[in-house]
């Protein structure tokens, strides 16, 4: 039954799992179960975009117009492609959605989506409350990439993407990691060699792996742990303590 999958979706968002059971079934009949693949443009800019996704699966970023200009914020499991759509319907997207990592969404009309958050106030304050993280991750990341080191910052991003795409294999070159963090490619190579040599990584051919998380955790700037809290705050769990770095 199609409504079964979408109910099975659903579960898979984390912005839409923990919603009450009434919100859930006013949107079930309104989401369409959906797959992209690697290098899908999932929202193009300069234009009026009709539907957003709830990823489920997979891990989608966003891009300037200059070719592999990656800003490096994220959207997995947690987070919804097309949430400027929820502060105006004909909002014009500044930048392009495209899939790091295929995966699965439930797609839903820009109109149906502001119809709902107009008539559910659950459904309206958790809206709101992602794009005020999404709000906080973006200042978070334009202070970290300009003030840490790059070996912090590659551990905040391996550890925002493991946090989205949970123990897999993060496909994911040593070129992509030097456009994602503005470094040059030789200096990634021996960063991620050393990560691999202290046993908090594995290197494979085009692919990434967690290995040691808390290890991670020890080398990763404040920056990580801020945005981190603050989806949590989304899910309504307890923040984690924040050290200086
Ligand atoms: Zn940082």
């Amino acid at each position: 039954m199609p409504q079964d999958r979408s109910r099975e979706a659903l579960l898979a968002s984390q912005l839409l799992s923990g919603l009450p059971g009434q919100v859930q079934n006013r949107l079930l009949p309104l989401l369409i179960p959906t797959t992209f693949i690697r290098g899908q443009t999932l929202r193009e800019p300069d234009i009026v975009n009709d539907y957003a996704f709830f990823i489920t699966k997979g891990l989608v970023s966003y891009f300037d117009e200059a070719p592999g200009l990656c800003t490096g914020v994220m959207v997995g499991r947690e987070g919804l492609v097309g949430y400027s759509c929820l502060l105006n319907e004909r909002h014009v997207t500044f930048l392009r959605a495209i899939a790091l990592f295929g995966g699965s969404a439930l797609r839903i009309s820009v109109s149906d989506l502001r119809l709902l958050a107009t008539q559910l106030p659950p459904l309206r304050d958790r809206l709101m409350r992602y794009v005020e993280a999404m709000m906080a991750q973006n200042a978070q990341l334009a202070a970290c990439n300009g003030q840490h080191d790059l070996l912090p910052r590659c551990a905040r991003w391996l550890l925002m993407a493991h946090d989205r795409m949970g123990d897999e294999d993060l496909l994911i070159t040593h070129e992509y990691l030097s456009s994602i963090l503005g470094a040059r490619r030789p200096a990634i190579t021996n960063m991620l060699c050393e990560l691999e040599r202290e046993g908090l990584l594995e290197r494979g051919r085009g692919h990434v792996r967690v290995r040691n998380r808390a290890g991670l955790e020890g080398v990763v700037c404040r920056c990580y742990h801020r945005i981190m809290n603050e989806f949590a705050r989304l899910r309504c769990e307890p923040p984690r303590a924040v050290a200086a770095d």
